[in-house]
């Protein structure tokens, strides 16, 4: 799964077995990138903050991100 899969600006690949592990690779990119002085990952980090604060939408965007992690082949 790609960065921009996540709702992400870029097409940094994460390859992990579980789409927990994705969506932390994911959480650890963009803080990593916007530290680094990446402005385009701002927004996407932002949104990511905003799951962890609201639990309810967040989770819904979470159970999307395994579902399409699951509609992937496995590389
Ligand atoms: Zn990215």
């Amino acid at each position: 799964m790609t960065c921009s899969q996540l709702g992400g600006p870029c097409d940094h690949p994460h390859s992990r077995t579980t789409a927990d592990d994705v969506i932390n690779a994911q959480d650890q990119h963009l803080r990593q990138v916007v530290a680094a002085g990446d402005t385009e990952h701002i927004e996407a980090l932002d949104q990511m903050k905003g799951r962890w604060r609201r639990p309810i939408s967040g989770m819904k965007w979470y159970r999307q991100a395994k579902r399409d992690f699951a509609a992937l082949p496995e590389d």
